[in-house]
């Protein structure tokens, strides 16, 4: 059914368990957040694994999301007043976040990186933008 090659974000976290998904729920958990372009939380994450797996449990999803997470397969988005939200890792963008909705958008930014070095001379292991904005569908 996948078609994705997985590439952990983080090569200190993930290389040691490159390729390996121990489960077939966290299996189903990876394919949902990988399909989807909506930026699912856990509960939507959730709903869709019932439909494959009836009896897939929410705390089965939290858990192997945390996992998929830790082990740098995902990324979380954490923002303030709303549910962590989950994204593929093996994708460089930002986002943008509707004010209103709270939809994010994805945006693909070349060069903040390095514009960030420039800037303080460190070297940068990675960074999440979040920029906020009003959707189409929220003017
Ligand atoms: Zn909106
Ligand atoms: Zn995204």
């Amino acid at each position: 059914m996948s078609r994705i090659r997985i590439i952990p974000k983080n090569e200190n976290r993930g290389s040691k368990k490159e390729g390996v998904i121990v489960t077939k729920q966290k299996k189903l958990v990876l394919d949902i957040v990988y399909n989807s372009h909506k930026h699912p939380t856990a509960e939507e994450v959730f709903f869709e694994a019932r439909l494959a797996m009836p009896n897939i449990a929410l705390g089965t999803v939290y858990r192997n999301l945390n996992a998929l997470v830790d082990e740098g397969f995902l990324r979380r988005i954490t923002l303030a007043g709303t549910p962590d939200r989950f994204d593929k890792a093996n994708c460089d963008h930002d986002h943008l976040v509707c004010q209103k909705c709270g939809k994010l958008k994805d945006v693909f930014l070349s060069g903040i990186a390095d514009e960030i070095k420039n800037n303080s001379g460190d070297e940068i292991i990675s960074y999440e933008l979040n920029a906020y904005y009003i959707c189409e569908a929220c003017k």
